[in-house]
């Protein structure tokens, strides 16, 4: 891109570009043993992460969820949610055994994108004002005892060191975040500084990754799920580990016996097929070396690997012909909602696809084009959901080597969530036969991936209210 190319004759583009399309796929592909290797991988790292902190790219991190929710919660509480995409408030009227889930409410805003580049106080004091505002709608519908506060829910999907149920500091920035002065500090503090100076008081009684919301909030209804991961704009997983598997807890036993771990599985790369377009986009990325499996499996990175494919077609192979499209040389143009639209599009000339390439990148093209840019989006698609399974079964045979049987050997459920596994169904084919492969279709029966739907802002209120500071419920 703006460097003016010069060249002789037009050529066929499908002699040029069908080698850039063969090599992909040769880079991209995820036989049996390869998915084999990376969940081996997977499993080892985990050990590694769960012996001591920094011993491996998994950070493993203790989330102080020693309890799980019981379906006794009573009571009104909040949740704030505030991951890649979107921020959310949620208000939960929760009624106990019988009644469960009385009531909710919710409130969804995208994050403005300059917030993600400017400084800290500006991005709290923009959560704390959507909390206020909500807060304020409830209208005194609800009577809380005497001197007692509305309690919270905190729900950060950012690798956050907890020191306690509700305190924790920032380790770094993920999904292309870059505000200035939060990595080092307690979040919670940082929300409680925010609502002072609006003079909002509530009081954050759990604070949790998005993984461990989403297992919270299925587990709530169903007692055999024991592992959460989400697939959106990034990825991550968490499940429950026995507390004396864990050597860096140093005999620090829970009165369960057990505890969640937060694996931050983005920042896995051992063994992983990539390519010189995946190094590139690395290099140019916020946090260059960082989240390697997130950059190769989450919704954030898959169109703008598809995007840098195409471009190198369209400058080394022609694909469009003598000039090369402007608009594909902006980068994240492409976004993986778009990709999924066009691998959608089953009609013969492929219309959906055309439209769709020229709104959003300007392309115009032909239908051996559009049939070349659609086994791009799927060697893509096919690596990541690939991969994300293989990681999943890192996950599942690290707890069954532990505990022989009690995996394998009966029903588990894993909750998922996310925008790309809610509306990807080729993603989330590949990922199920990935499971299925590598598992072998007996062992497979008895795991059961399941979508949890936006259970991560029950699951925080339902943590929330598990880890509340007040005696009783009202
Ligand atoms: C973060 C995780 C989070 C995941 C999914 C990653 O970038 O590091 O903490 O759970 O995204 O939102
Ligand atoms: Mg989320």
């Amino acid at each position: 891109c703006g460097t003016p190319r010069v060249r002789m004759t037009v050529r066929s583009n499908a002699v040029t570009v069908v080698p850039i399309l063969t090599k992909l796929q040769k880079d991209c592909a995820t036989p049996l043993p390869v998915l084999r290797h990376v969940a081996d991988a997977m499993a080892a790292d985990m050990r590694a992460g769960l012996a001591v902190d920094g011993g491996s790219d998994l950070k493993m991190i203790l989330s102080y969820v020693d309890s799980l929710p019981t379906g006794n919660e009573k009571g009104l509480f909040y949740a704030l949610d505030l991951g890649g995409t979107n921020f959310r408030v949620l208000r939960v009227q929760l009624g106990g055994k019988d009644e469960r889930v009385v009531a909710t409410e919710f409130e969804q805003m995208s994050i403005p994108q300059e917030l993600m580049f400017g400084t800290s106080e500006e991005l709290f004091d923009f959560i704390a004002s959507g909390l206020a505002k909500f807060a304020q709608e409830e209208g005194g519908k609800f009577h809380l005892p005497h001197g007692r506060k509305r309690e919270i829910g905190f729900t950060f999907s950012f690798p956050v060191k907890q020191t306690s149920i509700d305190s924790g500091i920032l380790m770094k920035w993920t999904k292309g975040f870059a505000v200035s002065g939060t990595a080092g500090r307690d979040v919670v503090a940082c929300l409680n500084e925010a609502m002072e100076r609006l003079g909002l008081d509530m009081r954050v009684s759990a604070l949790v990754n998005d993984t461990v919301g989403t297992l919270a909030g299925a587990r709530y209804w169903d007692d055999d799920v024991m592992v959460a991961v989400i697939l959106g704009t990034g990825t991550n997983a968490c499940y429950v580990e026995r507390t004396d598997a864990i050597p860096k807890l140093q005999g620090q036993n829970s009165t369960s016996g057990r505890t969640i771990i937060n694996t931050e599985w983005g920042a896995f790369s051992n063994g992983l097929p990539l390519t010189e377009f995946d190094r590139d986009m690395d290099a140019k990325s916020v946090n260059p070396g960082e989240q390697i499996f997130e950059k190769t499996i989450s919704g954030m990175y898959l169109g703008e690997i598809v995007r840098r494919v195409l471009l190198k077609m369209a400058e080394a192979g022609a694909l469009f012909g003598e000039s090369v499209p402007e608009n594909l040389c902006t980068p994240f143009v492409l976004r993986t909602p778009d990709i999924s639209a066009m691998q959608q599009d089953t009609s013969q000339d492929l219309e959906a696809v055309e439209s769709i390439l020229y709104n959003v990148a300007g392309v115009k093209s032909n239908l051996s084009m559009r049939k070349i840019i659609m086994d791009v989006c799927d060697t893509i698609v096919k690596r990541g959901g690939r991969l994300a399974g293989a990681g999943i079964v890192g996950i599942l045979q690290k707890m069954e080597e532990d505990s022989k049987g009690l995996i394998f050997g009966k029903r588990t459920v894993v909750a998922m969530d996310g925008g790309l596994y809610e509306h990807y169904p080729q993603y989330r084919r590949y990922l199920q036969d990935a499971v299925t492969e590598l598992l072998g279709w007996e062992i497979s029966k008895n795991v059961v991936i399941e979508h949890s739907k936006d259970g991560s802002g029950i699951g925080a209120a339902l943590l929330a209210a598990t880890n509340s500071q007040y005696e009783h419920d009202f």
